[in-house]
């Protein structure tokens, strides 16, 4: 039996994620289920099963969302045909990409509109990494920090710019950034890599964990790549590390001989999942935080819902006449509430 939790800090929710499964609790109280969402909104199999339970639907096919319905796009960023199609045929529209999966997108255009070749580090078939190269097709190239810069070919006499997925490993993001470095001494990559504040954070809790932990546990959702990279960076750690959803999928065999038990979640993770748990491990000891910094990061809700409900906010205390100046309506409101009280609302 466990003596000890060593619980990481920061773990869980980014502000990405936050504003993503507000903007879409927002979604599905102001309007008349169903609400069209593309893409998972986030990868999370507790957050989406709590979604379509409250009336989503989740598509991969923008043209599956009937002409005039609510739609959103996911905080992971769509490709600009796939934003565009559902403009047009939605009756509000709201895209809850993450401002940081945004800045790439802003830089796979800006590159290949310089003409360069883009590699783009990042895992094949991912939702981020496909709506990013949607970007600039005929420019960037996918590149597998698995395999790294072999299948990767430069025009000849290119100049060649290196991007990534925000949620990649850190040793897999240097290992790449090495080699590229070698092989193109011109390399044009941005000041501060791609990687997102979230995943960094994440990754250095994971470790100070290692140092004192026999075994990792990582709450999140198989299909969630920071989830993934926090489970390898255990690994590379040394520590044996294991993905779980939820107290569920603990195999007994993992704590037989553990003492002390690390536990984090990956950003999409709700903390409900990290706390059953813990509470399943039942510690003789305790929980004690391992804390490597303080995030305060807050992304306000997408600009095309913060426009919606202002004005539905303004029709309906116009139509009251109950309109107090001064007074914050929910979009002000936004900062104070959590994706964590949002999804209480929603039953998770
Ligand atoms: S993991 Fe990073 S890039 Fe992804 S939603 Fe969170 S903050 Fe944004």
């Amino acid at each position: 039996m466990a003596t000890k939790v060593l619980l990481a800090e920061p773990r869980g929710f980014c502000a990405g994620v936050e504003m993503a499964i507000k903007a879409l609790t927002w979604m599905v109280q102001v309007f008349e289920p169903p609400v069209y969402c593309y893409h998972e909104i986030v990868h999370n199999a507790a957050v989406v099963t709590a979604f379509e339970h409250a009336g989503v639907v989740f598509i991969n096919d923008i043209n599956d969302a009937p002409e005039g319905s609510p739609v959103m796009l996911s905080a992971h960023g769509s490709a600009p045909e796939v934003v565009s199609a559902a403009a047009a045929r939605a009756a509000v529209m709201v895209d809850a990409v993450c401002p940081l999966v945004t800045k790439v997108h802003h830089e796979v255009r800006r590159m290949a509109d310089q003409g360069y070749d883009i590699i783009y580090v990042g895992h094949e078939g991912h939702d981020e990494a496909t709506g990013a190269i949607a970007e600039a097709p005929h420019a960037a190239q996918l590149v597998d920090p698995r395999v790294g810069l072999d299948t990767f070919e430069a025009t000849p006499g290119a100049k060649v710019a290196l991007l990534a997925q925000t949620t990649l490993g850190l040793y897999e993001w240097e290992g790449v950034l090495g080699s590229a470095t070698e092989r193109y001494p011109d390399l044009w990559t941005a000041r501060k890599s791609d990687l997102c504040y979230a995943t960094t954070n994440r990754q250095l809790a994971i470790q100070k964990l290692a140092e004192g932990s026999d075994v990792l546990l990582v709450v999140g959702s198989e299909n969630s790549s920071n989830t993934q990279a926090l489970v390898r960076v255990g690994r590379n750690a040394g520590i044996p590390s294991y993905r779980i959803d939820g107290p569920e999928g603990i195999d007994p065999l993992w704590l037989d001989h553990a003492d002390v038990v690390g536990v984090t979640a990956g950003a999409s993770a709700p903390d409900q999942r990290v706390q059953s748990v813990i509470e399943a491990i039942s510690p003789s000891e305790g929980t004690e935080l391992v804390r490597v910094t303080q995030e305060d990061e807050y992304f306000p809700l997408p600009p095309q819902l913060r426009k919606f409900m202002q004005t539905l906010q303004a029709l309906i205390e116009g139509g009251f006449a109950c309109r107090t100046p001064g007074e914050y309506g929910p979009v002000e409101l936004d900062r104070h509430l959590s994706a964590t009280d949002a999804l209480t609302i929603l039953g998770v």
